[in-house]
């Protein structure tokens, strides 16, 4: 528990920004927008519409609900992709039945518009964020959004339709949204000409029924993302079967998984092996504790990132890691929101000297580790010549050790951002004092800069339990910010 000294007073906490910044509308939105107020105008003027300018003005009509418009553009679409970014407005049940309408005339026609070029249509993708409409590919976008994964890792679907609609699923509460039924249901009534591309599953809370209706029709192969929240380790009796059908699975998201078990079940395997995995994610899975291992089990194939928060793990747990298949490879790996302050971290440095060859990304946050027990790690750390992220945020280090450990992160020459905690000399009987913190830092960053250029460091006190407001001291500008 901290508190610290600037706890915004309740009445002006929320000093709002009123400046608006002024842009005037360029000439051809003023021409889109005029244009757009008599749609049938709109219709007409599509044919003689330069390419280049459809995506602007099909985002104009989407945001502004001039649905007749948007069916009229998808019959004459000129590029291979329509991508709806999630962040656009106006995504809702009306949108979508205008451009499945649209679709509906593309399909019923026997000779196409020669200007045509649809092929694939993306209604909803939460991990991309766009925020309107784009026209370029969805592997193009997922490299140039993301960069996460070259494109040939990518498996996509076999399946060959003339056109392709990919979404995303969400289960909530046991049910489907309005929009995603709706285009579940119109994609099956056309499942000779539509492909419907389910890339990303989420299931919150299981209805057996909705599931085995949705896999009735849906690709299980085509799901590269899947995420379930909100179950029980029994629902995985009834899931795996369908988790066994997703060949192409890449990154998996396990959240809030209660366990009911008696200890004797333990040693059941939560998951069926995933033969491409790259990602797993694991958030509040008490199944995890004591079972490291055997929930490891189900990768086939080394993992390039594993990330476990809010998870108990223990002294076994860590033990086995330097000996769990598959993990050897790792560019990321995130621990953070678990208590390892009563742990050995020895086992820990025996795994980092085996993936110190290719891990980029450190994160240790949250985790109640002292300086006796990171200590342990700084050989190991000293190796991992890959990193170019590390952040130890919010656990308990002595300004010695910090010196200690920054002498460490020193020599890694690829390092790019490093997050540390604030030495523990900058609290009073839980009070943060952001002037020792301004005082202190700059022998700290003094370490780094005889060694090396630093890029982005940054030591962060712990949050305050009153207002969640937190100091921060960065190298860029070398000083102390609070924010809230
Ligand atoms: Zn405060
Ligand atoms: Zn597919």
């Amino acid at each position: 528990m901290v508190i610290c000294s600037q706890c915004p007073d309740e009445d002006d906490s929320s000093e709002e920004d009123t400046t608006e910044v002024y842009s005037p509308l360029t000439l051809e939105k003023l021409a889109r927008q005029r244009l757009l107020r008599e749609e049938a105008l709109a219709i007409s003027a599509l044919k003689d519409l330069p390419h280049l300018l459809f995506p602007a003005m099909f985002e104009e009509a989407f945001i502004n609900g001039h649905t007749k418009v948007l069916t009229a553009m998808i019959p004459v679409w000129p590029y291979p992709y329509l991508y709806v970014g999630m962040m656009i407005k106006n995504r809702n049940l009306e949108t979508l039945k205008a451009m499945l309408e649209g679709l509906d005339i593309l399909i019923a026609q026997k000779v196409r518009s020669s200007r045509c070029k649809l092929r694939q249509i993306n209604w909803k993708n939460k991990y991309h964020n766009v925020i309107g409409i784009w026209a370029g590919s969805h592997e193009l976008l997922t490299r140039f959004m993301t960069q996460k994964q070259p494109v040939q890792n990518s498996p996509g679907c076999g399946v060959k339709k003339e056109l392709k609609v990919t979404t995303q699923l969400e289960i909530m509460e046991g049910r489907l949204d309005e929009s995603d039924r709706y285009l579940f249901q119109w994609a099956q009534q056309r499942k000779d000409s539509i492909h419907l591309c389910n890339t990303n599953l989420e299931i919150q809370g299981l209805t057996k029924a909705t599931v085995i209706e949705i896999f009735k029709f849906l690709h299980a192969d085509c799901v590269q993302d899947l995420m379930l929240c909100h179950l029980s380790i029994e629902d995985f009796d009834f899931l795996n079967p369908y988790l066994r059908q997703m060949n192409n699975l890449l990154n998996l998201t396990l959240c809030h998984i209660t366990d009911t078990r008696s200890m004797d079940d333990s040693e059941m395997s939560l998951l069926p092996t995933f033969h491409c995995l790259q990602t797993l994610s694991v958030n509040d899975v008490p199944y995890v504790y004591g079972n490291l291992k055997g929930f490891l089990r189900c990768l086939k194939n080394p993992l390039e990132s594993l990330i476990i928060t809010e998870c108990d793990l223990s002294q076994s747990d860590l033990d086995c890691l330097p000996y769990c298949l598959n993990i050897f490879e790792l560019r990321y790996l995130t621990l953070a929101s678990i208590n390892l302050c009563d742990l050995l971290l020895e086992p820990l440095g025996f795994f980092l000297e085996r993936v110190g060859h290719t891990l980029e990304n450190l994160e240790l946050e949250s985790c109640g580790i002292q300086d006796s027990q990171l200590n342990t790690l700084l050989p190991a750390l000293s190796q991992c010549s890959q990193l170019r992220v590390v952040s130890f945020n919010d656990n308990e280090f002595s300004l010695l050790f910090l010196k200690e450990l920054l002498h460490h992160t020193a020599q890694l020459s690829q390092l790019e951002r490093e997050v540390c905690p604030a030495p523990l000399e900058c609290y009073d009987r839980g009070i943060v004092l952001s002037h020792r913190l301004e005082n202190l830092c700059p022998e700290l960053l003094d370490i780094l800069t005889a060694k090396r250029m630093p890029m982005e460091v940054t030591f962060e006190t712990i949050e305050c339990s009153n207002c969640g407001g937190f100091y921060t001291y960065d190298l860029e500008t070398e000083s102390c910010h609070f924010h809230i």
